[in-house]
């Protein structure tokens, strides 16, 4: 019978844990699974040559059923000859009915090699999974610049999905044995295009925004004068993370990694404060999932208000400054 088996590229951190969007993917596949016959939902790790038992233990308190670890030298750092080839030889060896990788910079290249190697389709950036009645993946993303989500539907197998960060819960599960299977491969008969002459670490100052428990945002309204400057203060005495939208970001006020939205992050934090961003549905797709939104804005139409648990209307420059005073330190 053919199986429906669910298969995870599962990610690891620079400092060799999994990362979260995985954990994330896991988690979602469970549900998936509950409407599938025949369907174990299988990890597959890709790394270097050490000890993976914390690995397993943590993946043990998932609903994960078999672990396929393929480790070597060469995959200790992300390679682009390496990991899209490795991946895709083990999806062609284990046949799964679905494919799910989490859409970083990493998760998509590998996605979209292996999509085209094995001649089938990838919805990209996904936002949403769900199982049809005839037991098919259904993928949901955004269209016409987020106006519209589409549900697609994949007609060849696998059925391959890139899923945006922070979209779904990590919901863990009583401990339990998970099969493990040591994957033999062969990266000496795959030719490394790559050499490596420099590599630096760069460090950010600001809390990382999909990790966050409050993010202060900042839009094209605070883009003058000294609008990021109340920002940041007011981040700093909450501990909170900054962020922008994608205009902030093309000011040059954020960095990339720090702008929220359809071609940034997506976050879930328990309190996002939008400062002086309109509300375009690019921007609230990714933050949906956030528990309170404040928002500051000197619109009293502004499309975010609709959004937004308590709304401040007025000026950023005004009330800021009052806000952060009234904080303390
Ligand atoms: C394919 C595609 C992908 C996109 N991806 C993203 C994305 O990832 N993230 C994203 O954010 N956008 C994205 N966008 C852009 C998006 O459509 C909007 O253009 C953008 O979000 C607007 O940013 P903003 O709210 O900062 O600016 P604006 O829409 O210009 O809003 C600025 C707001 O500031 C308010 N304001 C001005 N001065 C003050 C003041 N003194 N005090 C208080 N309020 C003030 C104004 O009333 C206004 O509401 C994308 C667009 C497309 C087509």
């Amino acid at each position: 019978m053919e199986n429906n088996n669910i298969l995870i590229y599962t990610e690891l951190t620079d400092e060799y844990g999994i990362k979260d969007v995985s954990l994330q993917l896991i988690s979602k596949a469970f549900e998936l699974k509950q409407k599938l016959n025949n369907s174990k939902i299988i990890a597959c790790i890709l790394g270097p040559d050490i000890d993976y038992s914390l690995i397993i233990r943590k993946l043990e308190e998932l609903p994960v059923d078999d672990v396929i670890i393929a480790s070597s030298s060469e995959l200790s750092e992300y390679n682009y000859c390496y990991h899209p080839e490795v991946f895709t030889g083990i999806v062609k060896k284990y046949e799964p009915s679905i494919v799910l990788i989490g859409a970083t910079v990493q998760g998509k290249e590998i996605a979209s090699y292996c999509a085209s190697k094995l001649e089938t389709g990838l919805t990209a950036d996904c936002t949403g999974l769900n199982i049809t009645n005839e037991g098919c993946l259904l993928s949901t993303r955004p269209t016409f610049g987020g106006q519209l989500t589409a549900d697609i539907l994949c007609k060849t197998r696998p059925q391959m999905a890139t899923v945006q960060e922070n979209i779904f819960k990590i919901v863990p599960q009583p401990k339990h044995n998970v099969n493990i299977i040591y994957e033999n491969i062969q990266t000496c008969c795959i030719e490394n295009r790559l050499k490596k002459i420099f590599s630096e670490v760069k460090t950010s100052s600001s809390v990382d925004v999909t990790k966050a428990d409050i993010i202060v945002a900042g839009g094209l309204g605070a883009c003058k004068d000294n609008g990021f400057e109340l920002i940041k203060k007011l981040a700093q005495k909450l501990n909170a993370a900054v962020a922008g939208s994608r205009e902030a970001f093309e000011k040059g006020y954020i960095t990339k990694s720090q702008q929220i939205g359809q071609t940034g992050k997506t976050v879930s934090p328990k309190i996002y404060i939008a400062i002086g961003i309109s509300g375009a549905n690019q921007h609230l797709t990714a933050i949906k999932n956030s528990g309170k939104i404040i928002a500051i804005n000197k619109d009293v139409n502004a499309p975010i208000f609709e959004h937004s648990d308590i709304a401040i209307k007025g000026d950023l420059f005004e009330i800021l400054p009052e806000l952060i005073n009234k904080i303390g330190n």
